[in-house]
């Protein structure tokens, strides 16, 4: 049978927020079956926890931020949520000294590894995925998000910025996890920024631990860093990791398709919401045996 996962060591990193330019203090500890994922803020009186639900999804300006009823805030869920769905981690607690995620390399490579050192284990009852019934988007202006039923699970995302490094295909990337790897494909496509944005960005107070380590620049042409870019398409790779982060704030891995045009981390939010609020869209199945899962979701822990 498929069964529920957690990690079986505390394991804790350190690192910078993106946006709020803090040093942060993150650890993983292990948590019980049907608890799903909690983030404990240790930095503030009583140590607040706060869980993991799309409801919570209150601030999605360059990244996806949950904000409970008593205003405590945690920024920039989007790629260790990536990570967990990657390893299918159903119960866990994220404990943090500032409100931020710790953005590392700006990829979600370094949430995997943290989780393999964590040494990934299987709990004692079946595991839930959402199963998509029938197709539902968000059209926002020219940007959507798409969801239908789907044996698996595959994205197709699309950008539009006029940019060199946007064409030749560059800005189109679709990924089916049956026959493809999110470890080598997408976990290591960073974040980026345009530098023309940057000074805005800043003046409304976010991106102020952005660097070249954790983040590509453009420029008019190319990308600023000296190492380049790690795929010729990695933009619209980091956007598929960013959108396997916002869906895995529902707790659990989505049996479907999706396919987005210009979509981000706000109208992700907004499906998912539409997705839990359409109740004959999807349902919760279990797997009695390995067989019966799609490949896609069979990683070995
Ligand atoms: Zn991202």
């Amino acid at each position: 049978m498929i069964l529920q996962r957690s990690i079986q060591d505390i394991v804790s990193v350190t690192g910078v927020g993106l946006h709020s330019g803090c040093r942060v203090k993150l650890t993983l500890k292990p948590a019980l079956v049907d608890k799903g994922i909690t983030f404990v803020r240790t930095d503030l009186p009583n140590q607040p926890a706060i869980k993991c639900h799309p409801f919570l999804v209150n601030d999605t300006r360059l990244s996806t931020t949950l904000v409970d009823d008593q205003n405590v805030r945690v920024g920039t869920v989007e790629h260790i949520l990536s990570a967990f769905a990657c390893y299918g981690i159903d119960n866990i607690i994220v404990e943090l000294s500032a409100a931020e995620i710790p953005i590392m390399d700006g990829s979600s490579n370094s949430f995997l590894y943290l989780l393999n050192q964590a040494n990934i284990i299987e709990q004692s009852k079946k595991k839930k995925y959402i199963k998509i019934l029938k197709p539902l988007e968000v059209v926002d202006d020219d940007k959507y998000i798409k969801i239908a039923p789907y044996d698996g699970f595959k994205i197709k995302l699309s950008l539009s910025y006029s940019h060199p490094l946007f064409e030749n295909g560059n800005s189109e990337y679709e990924i089916d996890f049956a026959n493809s790897s999110y470890i080598t494909e997408i976990s290591r496509a960073r974040t980026f920024a345009f530098m023309y944005e940057i000074e805005n960005i800043r003046k409304n107070g976010l991106g102020l631990g952005g660097n070249l380590n954790n983040a590509v620049v453009l420029d008019d042409d190319t990308v600023i860093n000296p190492g380049g870019l790690r795929f010729s398409n990695e933009f619209v790779r980091h956007k598929i990791l960013d959108a396997i982060g916002d869906f895995y704030v529902s707790g659990h891995q989505i049996i479907g398709s999706i396919d987005g045009f210009k979509s981000g981390h706000a109208i992700n939010n907004k499906l998912l919401r539409k997705i839990l609020n359409t109740p004959d869209a999807w349902e919760y199945v279990t797997f009695d045996n390995e067989e019966q899962v799609p490949s896609c979701f069979t990683y070995v822990a």
